[in-house]
Formats: C-alpha cells, sequence, structure tokens
C-alpha cells in the first residue's frame, strides 16, 4: 500500500488574501492622498483587470491612471509608479491575510504536500508573494502562477492519491477537481470564506 501525504492545493486571491480589500482600502487612499479622484483609480485598475487580459498587471494600471491625470498636469507617471511600487512592494501587505491563514499554511507544511496555484500574471506576483512572505511556507517548485485556466497547470504534476482544494470560487476548484478525479485521485474541496478558521479545524 502506498503512504503518501496528502496534498492541499491553495488558491491565494481572496481565499488566504484580503486581496479586494488590498487594493481598494490599502492601496487606492494612497491616490487619493494625492487628490486623484476614486473614479479614476477604480476605472485604471478595471481596465487593467480585464485589458488585454483578465488578470492584474502592475504596468497597466500605471499607464490607465496616467492616461486619466494627465491633462491636470499635475502628476508624474514615476510619481505614480513610486506610490505602487513603495506599497504594493512591501511587508507591510501581510497585513492583509485573512485570519488563520498563516496558521493554516504553518499546520499544512507539517502535515501535508502543499501547492499553490495563483491566476495572475507571472512576473508581478512573484514578486509580491515574495513581499507576503509566501517562502516560509512554499518552495519556489510549490508555487504555481499561471494566466491560463489552473486545471491545465495540474497535468504536468505528479499528484498523490488524496487532495484537498482550499478555493473561495467553487467553480474553479470544482474544475481542478474534475480533472484529478479523472486521473483516479480522490478530492475534497473546502470553500474558503474570508476566514480561515473553520478550514483550520477541518484539516
Ligand atoms: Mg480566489
Amino acid at each position: 500500500m502506498k503512504n503518501q501525504k496528502t496534498l492541499i492545493i491553495f488558491d491565494f486571491d481572496n481565499t488566504l488574501f484580503k486581496t479586494r480589500e488590498f487594493w481598494r482600502e490599502y492601496l487606492f487612499p494612497f491616490y487619493i492622498k494625492i487628490g486623484i479622484p476614486e473614479n479614476y483609480i477604480e476605472g485604471a485598475f478595471i481596465k487593467a483587470t480585464t485589458v488585454p487580459v483578465d488578470y492584474f498587471v502592475p504596468k497597466l494600471f500605471i499607464n490607465e491612471l496616467y492616461s486619466a491625470v494627465k491633462k491636470d498636469n499635475k502628476y508624474s507617471r514615476q510619481q505614480l509608479k513610486d506610490i505602487f511600487k513603495t506599497h504594493v512592494y512591501s511587508p507591510t501587505v501581510r497585513k492583509y491575510f485573512y485570519p488563520g491563514s498563516l496558521r493554516l499554511l504553518r499546520k499544512a507544511k507539517k502535515k501535508y504536500k502543499t501547492l499553490l496555484i495563483s491566476y495572475g500574471d507571472k512576473k508581478f506576483k512573484t514578486k509580491f508573494f515574495n513581499y507576503c512572505g509566501l517562502d516560509r511556507y512554499f518552495s519556489s517548485e510549490e508555487i504555481i502562477i499561471t494566466g491560463r485556466k489552473k486545471a491545465e497547470s495540474l497535468g504536468r504534476l505528479a499528484v498523490p492519491e488524496n487532495c484537498v482544494i482550499i478555493d473561495d470560487m467553487k467553480d474553479e476548484a470544482k474544475e481542478m477537481a474534475s480533472f484529478l478525479v479523472g486521473k483516479g485521485i480522490s478530492v475534497k474541496i473546502l470553500v474558503a470564506h474570508r476566514s480561515l478558521k473553520e478550514i483550520l479545524k477541518k484539516i
């Protein structure tokens, strides 16, 4: 009989990390403070997460924001970029993990095999995850950042016979699960909803 550790696959955005609050309650106010209207920031953010790819790309955000404020002649592109870099690439971002997240990661690292699969821009997220301190919980091979469907990343991996998926999006989890079940792996989905304390009790 095989004696393999269960694999836990974590989602990052809005599962472990308060992604929505992070942008709107943490980053946006730094731009509002220098006089940029909130709807400009929101507009630039939406465009930078939808055109031409449907995940956030920092350069697109700065470009969009700059083109919105350019006519006022009050801000330089560099200034907008510096605000972003100072606050997003900072260990302060660790305040935006959900309660129980880091405890859950510590526990999982001790007891199970772990993997983090995150949808988004690889260059941005690789850098951002360093500031989040994820290297304490995952080796670089245990973090996958993809701009494609998450289930597609699973094809190349050796997955043990038992797997748990922790994700705030049930459909995304189900898609990964059906791929794994097709390979004969037994999968349990735990849907994360803001606090990880309940999930912490289950694993
Ligand atoms: Mg998510």
